[in-house]
């Protein structure tokens, strides 16, 4: 049976702690990291390794997110109550419930049909409700367009164009770009159909966002 106990609840604050030592502000995403057990998303054995600011294994070669890295590329979304998102790259679920907990607009798509299966069992365990696919996110979800945010979980070789289509203007995307060894976040805002800003931000290292528009 899953527990949240007040152990795991210290164990949280001590993380936010941490992320607002290494910047993280905004105190809706520092809020949602405090709320998620992001210890639900670990195997039993692992359990301990939960609130350590680092990325884990979660199978299929394919990882959760280092805390840091979900608080800041959340921050980098200026996320609105009212906004729709897209993420990329489902994974193990956590990103996608610290989205939730401040929007309840939240499409998400994982490539992996095994981890997809498994984190359909996990949000209807945390009682979350995002409109979860199986697919080729490289591209977006054009079925759905357009998003005020799209967040990219995964490392891509070049910002895919649909992305940008798929963004309403005014919208954010955020995307780790580079090679294998280390990604550059971009953040990227829609100012119109055609004009676009773009902010290089930190490097980091993320598995390969794969398919048409990811790493062949
Ligand atoms: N957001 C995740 C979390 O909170 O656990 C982290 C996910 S992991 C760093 C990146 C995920 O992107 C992997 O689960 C991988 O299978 C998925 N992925 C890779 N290429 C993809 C694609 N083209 N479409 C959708 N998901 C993709």
């Amino acid at each position: 049976m899953f527990v949240d106990s007040y152990r795991h609840k210290g164990m949280r604050k001590a993380l936010v702690r941490q992320l607002r030592e290494k910047g993280i502000r905004d105190e809706n995403v520092l809020r949602a990291i405090e709320n998620i057990p992001r210890h639900y998303f670990f195997e039993k054995a692992f359990l301990e390794h939960a609130y350590q600011d680092k990325a884990f294994p979660i199978g299929e070669g394919q990882t959760i997110s280092q805390p840091y890295t979900v608080a800041y590329q959340t921050e980098l979304l200026e996320l609105k109550p009212t906004d729709k998102v897209l993420e990329i790259g489902t994974g193990s679920g956590y990103q996608c419930c610290v989205l939730l907990e401040i929007t309840p607009n939240v499409y998400t798509i994982e490539y992996n049909q095994a981890l997809y299966n498994k984190v359909l069992k996990a949000f209807a365990d945390l009682g979350k409700k995002p409109f979860v696919f199986c697919g080729d996110g490289s591209e977006g979800m054009p079925a759905y367009a357009p998003y005020d945010k799209i967040i990219v979980t995964a490392g891509a070789p070049t910002v895919p164009r649909a992305l940008l289509t798929q963004l309403k203007p005014g919208g954010i995307l955020v995307i780790p770009v580079g090679n294998s060894n280390s990604q550059k976040m971009l953040r990227i805002r829609k100012i119109s159909e055609t004009d676009f800003t773009k902010e290089e931000l930190e490097d980091f290292k993320f598995v390969p966002l794969l398919g048409k528009s990811g790493w062949q």
